[in-house]
């Protein structure tokens, strides 16, 4: 659906700037930006997805994933087309390199997102699948009426919002997963068309919001899972972002662009759950890879499973009122 954009102005012969993501797009007249979604149309930019849905489910929070809140609930997740970054590896292609024009897509306004929500059951909204960012305007608008409605609000995210639109939407966004896709500017600008150094600064400006943080780190073998790589992402989220901020190591599997590249081995994704215990970080998790003990929230002093996940049925026996049952440290969990 097409509607105005916000944050762009125009800078002569036709053409405008877009500013609500990194990307900064110049575009000409009569074209769409990087991510296929926002057009200059004479001289001004529309957004061509304004409450167009590609994709809509009532997911488990902890798909997300988000484990340090509100555990075991549900998030009504949705999600659009385009994408403003061009992974080479996205698990996701069919509805980021999609078009407006996607035959599955489906309107929707805000006030049927909420109603929608609670009719579900769920406690929340997510905005998911492909970038939210590219959807501003619409998870703005909807975001607010979530608020108003009791309902949280959740990014999940590549984190290249620039920092105008995301002071703006701040109010109404309680927490948000930021991908760190590797740690080195080099493979943002070689597999994702993009670059490191905006992502880290979403990352602190979400922080300093006030906004619910979790990072994830797809592991990649033979393009970001080297000791020191990791070793430097660990201690910029312990030094950066503090050592209660979640860490989940997800493990790759072959798609897209990259079916040469094989997944990731077990011993490696071991390795990274070691590295971020070792350089201080108290919430580690390991994402795609055989149930076990890396899905579990761990008390850091006592060693007591304060939440025991199991895909996503989740045990909560051993944590109250924000603390480990067994020996009462706090565990920094939104409930
Ligand atoms: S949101 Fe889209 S048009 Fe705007 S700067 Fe980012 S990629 Fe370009």
């Amino acid at each position: 659906m097409k509607n105005d954009a916000k944050f762009w102005k125009p800078i002569g012969n036709n053409k405008v700037q877009c500013s609500l993501c990194h990307q900064g797009c110049r575009i000409n007249n009569d074209r769409f930006g990087l991510c296929g979604v926002r057009k200059n149309e004479n001289s001004k930019l529309y957004t061509l997805i304004y409450g167009s849905c590609s994709s809509i489910a009532a997911d488990p929070i902890e798909k997300k994933p988000l484990y340090h809140f509100h555990p075991g609930s549900n998030a009504l997740s949705l999600g659009t087309v385009g994408c403003n970054f061009k992974c080479l590896h996205c698990q996701n292609a069919s509805i980021s390199r999609a078009t407006p024009d996607f035959s599955y897509m489906q309107e929707i306004n805000p006030d049927k997102v909420i109603e929608l929500a609670k009719k579900r059951g769920c406690e929340g909204i997510a905005w998911t699948y492909n970038e939210p960012t590219i959807w501003h305007e619409f998870s703005f608008d909807s975001s607010k009426l979530a608020k108003k409605a009791g309902l949280y609000t959740v990014y999940v995210s590549n984190g290249y919002i620039q920092e105008e639109p995301l002071r703006e939407i701040s109010p109404y966004l309680d927490a948000i997963n930021v991908d760190i896709k590797a740690f080195t500017d080099d493979f943002y600008k070689k597999v994702c068309k993009a670059r490191l150094e905006p992502v880290l600064k979403t990352c602190m400006l979400a922080k300093e919001l006030g906004i619910h943080l979790e990072v994830t780190y797809l592991v990649i073998p033979g393009y970001n899972n080297s000791v020191d790589e990791i070793k430097q992402f660990c201690s910029w989220v312990v030094e950066q972002l503090g050592k209660n901020t979640p860490v989940h190591f997800s493990r790759f599997h072959p798609d897209h662009q990259m079916t040469d590249v094989p997944r990731t081995p077990m011993e490696t994704m071991f390795k990274a759950y070691e590295i971020a215990c070792d350089s201080g970080v108290l919430y580690t998790y390991l994402g795609n890879v055989p149930h076990g003990d890396y899905e579990n929230t761990i008390c850091p002093k006592c060693g007591n499973i304060c939440i025991g996940r199991h895909g996503y049925s989740i045990n909560l026996d051993g944590f109250k009122d924000g603390k480990c049952v067994k020996c009462g440290t706090n565990i920094s969990i939104v409930i």
